[in-house]
């Protein structure tokens, strides 16, 4: 079995890429931090393709432990590190070191250390790949809203551009997708629920997207028909 792992994918985008992953016949490593009810119900309705593993990847202990509990699944042959966080709306004068902390850690320190990990185990599977899910954010930096994730996501954005030069001889691919805005709860944790709806007009294509959206670059970037893209970083944001 091919095995992919996809954190924070419980819900939300990480739900459909998730779907569409055991759709296109890999098994699926669903991992969520404390959400157990959803990621349950998910790996129920995947069938026996897909496992549920709670890890805070905040935590570098978490992410080695849950690497550990993957090694006796099988081969690791795909990383999706979609696990993400935004806190809530403010301008910087409501950001404090606490919030910082809590942002990058999930945001740029957990897929850094879930890569280590990969990258660990691929390199002597003969390869794999890896996405990192972005932000358009990272482009337009969230005045206003969250300035603190926007540049959590260029720093991803930066390190998925430096891992990929690092690793390709190994035969590993990384590449990262910045979603635009997205209807899923996140919005509902930055304090506005409604959000997707309000700033979906004001996108070229007129509308907010869709979790399935995004997956279907996830499974492509994933996929041997972009065997020969790494170090890419595809905007899927409705023309923003
Ligand atoms: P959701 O808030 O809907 O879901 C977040 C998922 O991540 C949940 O499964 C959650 O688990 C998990 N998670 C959060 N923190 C951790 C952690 N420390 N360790 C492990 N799992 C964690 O988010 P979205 O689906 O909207 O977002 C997914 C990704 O896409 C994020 O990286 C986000 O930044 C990015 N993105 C989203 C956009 C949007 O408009 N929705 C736009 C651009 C980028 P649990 O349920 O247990 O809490």
């Amino acid at each position: 079995m091919k095995w992919v792992l996809v954190t924070g994918g419980s819900r939300g985008i990480g739900a459909a890429i998730a779907r569409l992953a055991v759709a296109r016949g890999y098994a699926v490593a669903v991992n969520y931090r404390r959400r157990a009810e959803e990621a349950e119900k998910l790996v129920a309705e995947l069938g026996g393709a897909a496992v549920a593993l709670p890890a805070d990847l905040s935590r570098e202990s978490e992410v080695v432990r849950l690497f550990a509990q993957l090694d006796k699944l099988g081969p690791l042959c795909g990383l999706v590190n979609n696990a993400g966080i935004l806190e809530r709306q403010s301008d910087i004068l409501g950001m404090d070191e606490g919030r910082l902390q809590r942002v990058f850690a999930t945001n740029v320190f957990g897929p850094i250390l879930c890569c280590r990990e990969a990258v660990r185990r691929m390199s002597t599977q003969g390869g794999g790949a890896i996405v990192n899910i972005s932000s358009i954010a990272a482009r337009l930096g969230s005045p206003g809203e969250y300035v603190d994730y926007a540049a959590s996501k260029g720093a991803l954005d930066t390190f998925t551009i430096g891992l990929a030069r690092e690793v390709a001889s190994r035969g590993i691919r990384v590449n990262g997708v910045r979603p635009g805005v997205i209807h899923t709860e996140i919005h509902a944790s930055g304090g506005e629920a409604g959000r997707a709806e309000r700033l979906g007009p004001g996108a070229p294509l007129g509308r907010s997207g869709q979790p399935e959206e995004i997956a279907g670059a996830v499974l492509w970037l994933l996929s041997e028909e972009a065997s020969y893209t790494t170090g890419a970083i595809l905007d899927v944001s409705g023309g923003r």
